[in-house]
């Protein structure tokens, strides 16, 4: 796991300018409005509004923050949170990384039984308002963006401000937002969010069930449901692009099937079908008893629901499974899809062929993982096939 947040010392700290910092290489310093990243033996220019280094001997001619050792892989490009008093230090875009989300809000008006990120009930607006300083602070060569909580829409108007933002400031960003999408069955809500001219918005909505009363239980919420499907309708009804996500656990593994038939009878028309493996973290872990099997014992539900999905022509993506614990059938629609920083191989993968392309594990999940992980050391002649057409399908998502 890549560390992202550290303990941070300082020299020469007055008060910078803002919390929210791009890292930049000494060319930039006389901007005033980048941290300059000064690497061991190298000068240190004049001018920067931040100055930051794993050298514990660099003291800049103005705040200087010196990272931990962990952090020595920040660089040009990243984007850094400092606290005021210069005593955390938080990355919050790692400019190398293919994954890149902005946390808006840890409030939620569910509490999911496998819930990664467990909801806080606490005032924590000020995380909308940073939001829109990373915004303005990401690199040129920043591309694609997730919004996650909590529940993102949480706070409507701090919502749709934050895309207005992002719409003036990065307009060419791709942007996935991940929502339970009850704010969007209000209609006007729907309406407004589709209104912000975004290049490339989507929004990814969990439907777990398609026994409502199932759905409810997994989000431990009356009535949600009714309201998710009501915004997934608006929302398509708007215009505007919709992801269903499928966490797959051993609540509703029974009954995929019948929800893969409900959202093909039903909702056909959303952009993409993903069905997910779950990551065992947060409040997983408690509830593991509840919520874990092995994704190697759903192999037959999982092709079963791929097969009826893409049947209907709903664009369908396996998302989180290692190759192989699914079907050869289903390789060319499975999508590296574990962020980089929580991403890892574990030592049987090592002589496996088709590593390159499998999503591998979250390093999250600790020991908690399929029991049938086993590198795949045939090199057949459909196996290559089925990798060349994967390697053409998929992307990471
Ligand atoms: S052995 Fe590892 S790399 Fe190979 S398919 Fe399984 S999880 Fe993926």
């Amino acid at each position: 796991m890549i560390p992202l947040t550290g303990r941070t010392t300082t020299s020469n700290w007055t008060h910078p300018a803002t919390d929210v910092w791009q890292v930049a290489d000494a060319a930039h310093a006389e901007a005033g409005h980048h941290a300059v990243l000064v690497r061991p033996g190298e000068p240190t220019p004049q001018g920067a509004g931040l100055y930051v280094t794993t050298d514990p001997q660099v003291a800049g001619p103005g705040p200087t923050l010196h990272l931990p050792v962990k952090l020595s892989h920040v660089d040009v490009g990243d984007v850094l949170a400092v606290t005021d008093d210069g005593s955390r230090v938080s990355v919050v875009w790692k400019a190398s990384a293919v994954h890149n989300s902005i946390l808006l809000t840890e409030r939620c008006d569910h509490y999911c039984l496998m819930c990664s990120q467990p909801p806080k009930e606490r005032d924590d607006s000020f995380l909308y308002e940073r939001a829109r300083r990373i915004i303005t602070a990401l690199p040129a060569t920043a591309r694609a963006l997730s919004l996650t909580g909590g529940e993102p829409t949480i706070d409507p108007d701090a919502f749709l401000g934050l895309l207005r933002h992002i719409a003036q400031a990065a307009p060419e960003l791709s942007t996935h937002i991940l929502s339970n999408g009850r704010r969007f069955a209000d209609p006007q809500f729907a309406h407004s969010y589709a209104s912000v001219e975004l290049r490339d918005v989507m929004v990814g909505i969990p439907l777990y069930a398609a026994d409502p009363s199932l759905h409810d239980y997994i989000v431990q919420a009356e009535g949600a449901f009714s309201e998710t499907v009501k915004g997934i309708l608006n929302l398509t009804a708007a215009g505007a692009s919709v992801e269903i996500r499928i966490v797959l656990q051993k609540t509703n593994i029974d009954h995929l099937g019948e929800t893969a038939h409900f959202i093909a009878r039903n909702l056909p028309f959303v952009n993409q079908v993903a069905l997910m493996g779950l990551e065992m973290t947060g409040l997983a872990k408690p509830n593991q008893n509840l919520v874990w099997v092995d994704p190697h014992h759903y192999r037959a539900e999982l092709k079963a629901a791929h097969r009826i999905l893409t049947t209907a022509h709903v664009p369908t993506r396996i998302y989180n499974h290692q190759l192989c614990v699914l079907e050869r059938e289903l390789w060319p629609a499975a999508v590296q899809s574990i962020s980089d920083w929580k991403n890892a191989y574990p030592v049987e993968c090592e002589p496996c062929v088709v590593r390159d392309q499998c999503a591998g594990v979250f390093t999250t999940s600790g020991t908690r993982l399929s029991a049938h992980l086993e590198p795949i050391t045939r090199d057949t002649n459909s196996d290559r096939r089925t990798l060349n057409e994967k390697i053409a399908q998929s992307s990471r998502g």
